[in-house]
């Protein structure tokens, strides 16, 4: 696999190049196609695997194949344990995007939820979450989710850890039967029991 040879929009591929992913590291080899086909899965990465990319990509280029226009929807949700991890998804993400119609939207506490939510009415592709900000927002505004077709599970096992799989499982029945994307640097039987929970045929890759 090399980025070239995906049908990625032309401008992907030059962000790729500016960000400086000149090959695809062993998880975004295996994970990327799958993504790209829909598949859900299980992936064993940790920090510094390129794991983010392995999910951005695809993602940027699902929908900038889908939005036209200016009418984002959003299509895809990164629920992640961390603020700061959030905000490192997000820059990403943006860098991945850049010129293209594909608009990004932080969900996390320290900021006003008002200019979440208004940036989210204003039309963005993807939301970068934490699971418990997010359920915030949910509850107290009426955002559409009947568009996402994309779920991404950053750092499972931690999420797991600081008890936030009630909140992961109430966003991810919000939704209507998403690709799931989960990532973990462990496998455990926990994580393994929640995505089986999620998802039925379930790719599993072990970078
Ligand atoms: P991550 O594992 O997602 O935290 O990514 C680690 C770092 O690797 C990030 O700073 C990325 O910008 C960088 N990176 C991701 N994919 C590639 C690639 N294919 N080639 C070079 N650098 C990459």
């Amino acid at each position: 696999l090399s980025f070239s040879s995906c049908n990625f929009h032309q401008k992907l591929l030059q962000n790729l190049e500016d960000a400086g992913y000149e090959i695809p590291t062993p998880v975004q080899m295996q994970a990327i196609p799958a993504a790209l086909i829909g598949q859900s899965m299980l992936v064993s990465a940790e920090t510094g695997s390129g794991k983010t990319g392995s999910f951005l990509v695809p993602i940027v280029s699902y929908c900038v194949k889908l939005n036209n226009n200016n009418q984002q929807k959003p299509q895809a949700i990164v629920l992640a344990p961390t603020r700061e991890l959030c905000i490192q998804v997000e820059e990403q993400a943006k860098l991945l995007g850049k010129g293209l119609p594909f608009k990004t939207a932080l969900v996390v506490g320290g900021d006003a939820m008002a200019g979440q939510l208004y940036r989210i009415q204003q039309g963005v592709s993807l939301i970068v979450a934490t699971p418990g900000r997010l359920i915030d927002l949910l509850i107290k505004h009426d955002i559409q989710l009947d568009s996402i077709s994309t779920l991404v599970l950053d750092e499972v096992d931690c999420m797991v850890q600081r008890g936030f799989l009630d909140q992961v499982m109430q966003i991810f029945r919000a939704l209507s039967q998403p690709q799931v994307l989960m990532y973990s640097a462990t496998i455990s039987r926990e994580v393994e029991r929640v995505a089986g929970s999620m998802v039925k045929n379930l790719t599993i890759i072990l970078v």
